[in-house]
């Protein structure tokens, strides 16, 4: 099957989905995670009408962006652990941060959104299974809480929502509570209205499990595998 067919049979199966769950199809922004494939597949993906990209590794995208500069309307997000030290450089290569998870970071980020002049669109990465091996801050923690309350003097940051990966199961079904969770948490913050935080995003589901997420209100679904194939390099983050 070519990409283009696959990501057909994707968005059917999203448009599915969020009918069943009584959501208008266009709530739902389908990701190519692209991290490992190479930028002729990701022109492939574009060709086909995809416009959101995710990839994990700064480094790795840096030696693709050149290859894909003349894809203007594309939008390129991070959605792998960033160290600090990496900022400068991923604010300058990306259009979007959907792994924010320590204040220290989005301080190094809106720093160096400013310097470039830019507005940096973020999503705050939540770990909701509490799982040690895995990035994100905890749920109602004294982290997240600081994050939030960082957001009016980060005026280079837009705060957007949440994003969350799961603990990993076979089946899509064990990630339902784990997504409910995270929109739960997202409802919760919205409602207190907190200075320069919005809260409409939430990031959650990937090749296996996007359907539940969009059941249980994910508005971007991070989708690699079911468009590009299996991965043949093992990633750091999965
Ligand atoms: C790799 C990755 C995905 C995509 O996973 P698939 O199972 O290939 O769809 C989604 N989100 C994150 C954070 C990833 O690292």
């Amino acid at each position: 099957m070519s990409i283009a067919e696959n990501i057909a049979r994707v968005r059917e199966r999203v448009e599915a989905a969020a009918r069943r769950a009584g959501r208008d199809p266009a709530s739902v922004t389908l990701m190519a995670v692209s991290k490992t494939f190479p930028a002729p597949l990701v022109r492939e993906a574009y060709a086909a009408g995809l416009r959101v990209f995710g990839e994990n590794r700064v480094q790795e995208f840096s030696g693709k962006a050149g290859e894909l500069r003349d894809l203007v309307q594309a939008e390129w997000h991070l959605i792998g652990h960033l160290q600090s030290n990496k900022a400068s450089k991923a604010a300058e290569l990306f259009s979007a941060v959907d792994s924010v998870d320590s204040l220290r970071l989005a301080e190094k980020l809106n720093s160096a959104a400013e310097k470039l002049g830019r507005r940096l669109p973020v999503l705050i990465e939540v770990n909701v299974g509490g799982e040690a091996a895995k990035s994100g801050v905890a749920p109602d923690s004294a982290e997240l809480e600081e994050l939030l309350r960082s957001a009016d003097r980060l005026p280079s940051l837009a705060f957007q929502g949440l994003m969350t990966v799961p603990p990993w199961s076979e089946e899509a079904e064990p990630a339902r509570p784990y997504f409910r969770q995270l929109r739960q948490l997202r409802d919760r913050i919205a409602a207190r209205q907190l200075p320069a935080v919005g809260m409409d995003a939430l990031s959650m589901g990937m090749s296996h499990d996007f359907e539940v997420a969009i059941e249980e209100g994910s508005t971007c679904v991070r989708v690699g595998t079911a468009i590009f194939g299996a991965r043949k390099k093992p990633t750091l983050e999965l």
